[in-house]
Formats: C-alpha cells, sequence, structure tokens
C-alpha cells in the first residue's frame, strides 16, 4: 500500500512551523491511541501513521530530505536497514519527544515496541549536546570528525549492571520480576487500567542487593568516549544532527541517550556565506578596472582565474557558477559571487600625484553612468535576490 503524504497524515500545510507539526501530532496521538481504541485495527494503523510522519517531519533534516525527494528519500534512514521507513520506530521515545509525559505512555501494546515490555532495562540515559565547528570548506565537503566528549559511559566493572557480582541480584518482590504492576491510571487519553513500571525496580524485575564499588550501583560513570561523527555538506548554523544511542549512558543497564550535535561555522578570512553563495570581494585599481585585466581568486576548493572587461564599474558582481556550497540535499551548488570593488588610492607620491592631475581634466576621465551603472538597490538584488 502507498504510504500518504506525511503532511497530509498530520493535516499540517507544507510551511507549517515545528510548533504546529507538534500540536498536530499530538492531537493524533490521543485520537488514535490503542488504550482509548482497544482492538481496532484502524486505528491502531492511524497512530503509527502519524508517529512517522511527526518521527520524519519533526527532525530538520530528515524533513528537508522528505520535501525534496518524498518517501523515496529517507527510505531505510531509521537506522534498521533497507526497506521503507518507519519500520523499527519506537513510539514511546516519538511521543516523549512530542512533550507526552513518560508515565503517560503505554505503547508495551506494540510488539517489541516498548521499553518496558518486560525487558530488564533500567533508565534511560539522557541526551548529551555538543558543539562541532566547521569552516566553510569543511561545510563545503562534508566531513568526519572524532570528537572526545566528557559524559556518563557504562561502568565497565560491573557491565553497566550496578550490581557487585551475580550472587548480589535477586529476582524483585514487588512485580515478581517482571518488572511491571497494574494500576488504574488517569492520562490524557483517558482512563486506563494499565500495566506500569513497578516502583521498587523501576522496571529492572531485579534487585540489588549490593551495588558495584565503583559506580555505587548506578551502573554508569563519568568518563569519555570518542564518538566519530559524520557530518554532510551544506550545513547551516541552526541544523541539528542526532546521533541515536551516542549520548549518556543509562543507569543499570538503561538505554543510552542520544547525542545531539548543533553547528557552528566559523567566520572565514576571505568568504562571506549567504545561503549557498558565497561572497567574495575583490579589490581593483583603477587602471586595471578601466583596461581589463586577469586576475586570480581564490575559492572554497583552490584558485580560479577570472577576467575582468575593460570599463567595470566598482560595484559590479562577477559569478562563478557553482563554486558556492551545495545543499543539504546535494542537489544543487551555490555560486561564488565576485563583489568588484575599485580601489582609490589614500596616499600618493610627487609623480602620482602629477599623473593623476594630468588624467583629470581628459575628457574620457567625466563620469557619464548609464542606467546599469546605477541602482545601488538592484546590484543588492543582484548579490542576494538569485
Ligand atoms: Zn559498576
Ligand atoms: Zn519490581
Amino acid at each position: 500500500m502507498a504510504k500518504r503524504d506525511y503532511y497530509e497524515v498530520l493535516g499540517v500545510a507544507r510551511n507549517a512551523s515545528a510548533d504546529e507539526i507538534k500540536k498536530a501530532y499530538r492531537k493524533k496521538a490521543v485520537e488514535f491511541h490503542p488504550d482509548k481504541n482497544p482492538g481496532n485495527q484502524a486505528a491502531e494503523e492511524k497512530f503509527k501513521e502519524a508517529a512517522e510522519a511527526y518521527d520524519v517531519l519533526s527532525d530538520d533534516q530528515k524533513r528537508a530530505l522528505y520535501d525534496r525527494g518524498g518517501h523515496a528519500a529517507i527510505d531505510g534512514m531509521d537506522g534498521r536497514g533497507g526497506g521503507s521507513y518507519g519500520g523499527g520506530m519506537d513510539f514511546d521515545d516519538i511521543l516523549r519527544r512530542a512533550g507526552f509525559d513518560a508515565d503517560d505512555i503505554f505503547s508495551q501494546f506494540f510488539g517489541g515496541g516498548g521499553r518496558r515490555g518486560g525487558r530488564q532495562q533500567g533508565e534511560r540515559g539522557t541526551n548529551l549536546r555538543i558543539k562541532v565547528k566547521m569552516t566553510l570548506e569543511e561545510i563545503a565537503t562534508g566531513v568526519e570528525k572524532k570528537i572526545k566528549v566528557k559524559k556518563q559511559v557504562s561502568c565497565s566493572t560491573c557491565n553497566g549492571s550496578g550490581a557487585r557480582d551475580a550472587s548480589s541480584v535477586s529476582s524483585c518482590g514487588t512485580c515478581r520480576g517482571s518488572g511491571m504492576v497494574g494500576r488504574v491510571v488517569q492520562t490524557p487519553f483517558g482512563a486506563m487500567q494499565s500495566s506500569t513500571t513497578c516502583p521498587t525496580c523501576q522496571g529492572a524485575g531485579q534487585v540489588i542487593k549490593s551495588p558495584c564499588n565503583v559506580c555505587k550501583g548506578e551502573g554508569k560513570v563519568f568518563g569519555e568516549e570518542t564518538i566519530e561523527v559524520k557530518i554532510p555538506a551544506g550545513v547551516t548554523n541552526d541544523i541539528q544532527l542526532s546521533m541515536s544511542g551516542k549520548g549518556n549512558a543509562g543507569a543499570k543497564g538503561g538505554l543510552p541517550g542520544d547525542l545531539i550535535i548543533s553547528i557552528e561555522e566559523l567566520e572565514h578570512e576571505e568568504f562571506i556565506r549567504e545561503g549557498q553563495n558565497v561572497i567574495y570581494e575583490l579589490f581593483l585599481n583603477i587602471a586595471d578596472a578601466a583596461l581589463g585585466d586577469s586576475v586570480e581568486v581564490p575559492t572554497l576548493d583552490g584558485k580560479a582565474r577570472i577576467k575582468i572587461p575593460a570599463g567595470t564599474q566598482s560595484g559590479k558582481v562577477l559569478r562563478l557558477r557553482e563554486k558556492g556550497l551545495p545543499s543539504l540535499q546535494g542537489y544543487q551548488r551555490g555560486d561564488q559571487l565576485i563583489h568588484v570593488n575599485v580601489w582609490t588610492p589614500k596616499k600618493m607620491n610627487d609623480e602620482e600625484r602629477k599623473l593623476l592631475e594630468k588624467l583629470k581634466g581628459m575628457p574620457n576621465f567625466q563620469p557619464k553612468p548609464e542606467r546599469e551603472d546605477k541602482g545601488f538597490f538592484e546590484k543588492l538584488k543582484d548579490i542576494f535576490g538569485s
């Protein structure tokens, strides 16, 4: 069956804000939650469909890819190998990201989907945020960086279990080892009879009688890890990348959190970035601008030679096609715009002064601007417009 358009699934416009998308998803999640529609297959499908749509549209990078290439562009991106997107979604996590409280969520009804489906797992680790500095050259090509991150890591002494040894662990008496206890709860989805995490063992199903000496029973310690992060070409300061499972270790064998990477673009000596274009300020002396010349300019990947036509005016913008930055989707490259400045000497010796005195009265040195030489605003449009 062909997948529906994600915007259509959530009932939002294609230019909807992150907030509108979250709101729309929350509404659908409440309406179609399986706990509220027991045994209703159609509702469950709709619940899953909305979760998948939110998972993609709430992630800037995935949303950009989806906008360009539709479902085909993100297939296989959920880290479960090939096939269509969303095969291995964690519904708890998606609900949590939309701002639902962990205690509101009972999606262990989905086979294997929930975190508390009787698996012996402790508390999930927190997300870790880092900033990666990128030069424009690195942004042009994309880059792999090894970054040393200080964070909570799994305790190597107890293998993250928190127990001193195997004999210091026993089955939890409260839940008889299942990690779950039954209760009635008020949730945004209505009053529900549901099983929930055991308060004694926090879902682990077992209790530790003597804790590990090193981590004091936490299963995690403060340490560091060198993480290889892959940053795609075309990133901007407002993009966040996330690496699932690379954040802080969980307690007592719980899953690790995610690593959230934000980008800090470093200022460049030669270029100013404007979207996918880079702007270069070229300074020419009066003679070269009048006579024409061929000059070498730096580019993001080396150098290029550019022809200056005779009679070039200050303010003229020349263009080196596709010497700018690629888009995040990698489809097209921006340009390098060369903004010409005709240099007026700031100081002169006697000989220079005499030559200029001679020139200044000559007929062709009197300004005769044509339409194309005027219009500062139009030049700005030329730089920033296209
Ligand atoms: Zn330990
Ligand atoms: Zn228990």
